[in-house]
């Protein structure tokens, strides 16, 4: 049976702590239709759930985040209409916050320093999963190093709130995870296990293309300390006309051209909705109104006999 497009929220009632998720665009490029999408999933779950969302701009990646992106981006949302009604998180305004959690993981894991690069390791046939070559060599860190953990073997499983039952094996998949890169910048894998603990975040919403990610994030929040892993909806993904990923360079799903081309911001979230299937035709949405679509779920499913 194909997943439904909607999570099922139920499980999300027996959570005893205050719900958190957040909405966490990268500035290294402009919004387009396909973060509309993880807008309105992310907003309609927190509000038919009665979550609190953060609005966090990770920008661990130094080389390409942009300031004039960060503030478009900011600028975009609040024009459709999506507010988190907090202060922006930003991850370069807490650098700490990652060391501590660095000598934190080396305490009690093998930490070590890897001076392999990404092409030497993709031309040995390990662009996916790390040889382990660097793992017993006790380099120096220095800079031009990456540091990475070692991964023990062991799976995984978890509920996926869309997908159901899921079972990854994060030293198969990657082996021992790149926590800093040899440009001394924190990786996303890293920043985002720590940012989600130490924000409280305990239900991550997102696309379908981050789910061979959570194993590894569980895993390495497990390492860290945390003992319960987050609640984890993983949504559709919109493709482009021409079936690949949306990019941020296409002009007709970006938002900054579909508002210069005279767009409302409800045209522009009714037609992120239409095009992941959240409504059957398009028609204008208010930032306000998307949380229905969760709810409607919700009704449907108690409507149903036990
Ligand atoms: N910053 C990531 C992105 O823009 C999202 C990370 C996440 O949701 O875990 O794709």
């Amino acid at each position: 049976m194909l997943p439904s497009i909607v999570p099922d929220l139920a499980p999300l009632t027996r959570l005893a702590e205050p719900l958190v998720t957040r909405f966490a665009p990268s500035p290294t490029g402009y919004l387009h239709l396909g973060h509309v999408v993880n807008a309105i999933y992310t907003w309609g779950i927190a509000r038919a759930a009665g979550a609190q969302v953060l609005l966090r701009i990770e920008d661990h990646d130094r080389h390409r985040s942009r300031p004039a992106y960060e503030g478009a981006i900011l600028d975009d949302l609040a024009w459709l209409g999506f507010d988190a009604g907090t202060p922006v998180l930003r991850q370069s305004d807490d650098p700490g916050a990652y060391r501590d959690a660095l000598e934190r993981l080396r305490s009690a894991h093998h930490v070590f320093a890897c001076d392999c690069s990404r092409k030497t390791l993709a031309d040995e046939g390990y662009a996916e999963r790390y040889s382990g070559y660097c793992r017993t060599r006790q380099l120096d860190e220095r800079a031009g190093t990456g540091l990475r953990v070692g991964m023990a073997p062991g799976t995984e499983a978890f509920d996926d709130l869309r997908l159901g039952h899921q079972e990854q094996e994060p030293a198969a998949q990657c082996g021992d995870l790149l926590l800093r890169d040899r440009d001394g910048h924190w990786t996303y894998q890293f920043a985002v296990t720590v940012d989600d603990w130490r924000q409280r975040v305990n239900l991550v919403i997102r696309g379908e293309d981050l789910l061979s990610s959570t194993g590894r994030q569980i895993r390495l929040g497990r390492m860290l300390g945390r003992e319960r892993p987050a609640c984890y909806v993983h949504h559709p993904l919109l493709v482009s006309p021409g079936g690949g990923k949306l990019s941020k360079a296409n002009r007709d799903t970006g938002i900054r051209d579909l508002r210069a081309a005279g767009l409302s911001p409800e045209d522009v979230i009714g037609r992120a909705a239409a095009a992941a299937g959240l409504v059957d035709r398009e028609r204008p949405l208010a930032a306000h109104e998307v949380e229905a679509l969760f709810r409607y779920a919700d009704l449907t499913r108690s409507a149903l006999p036990d």
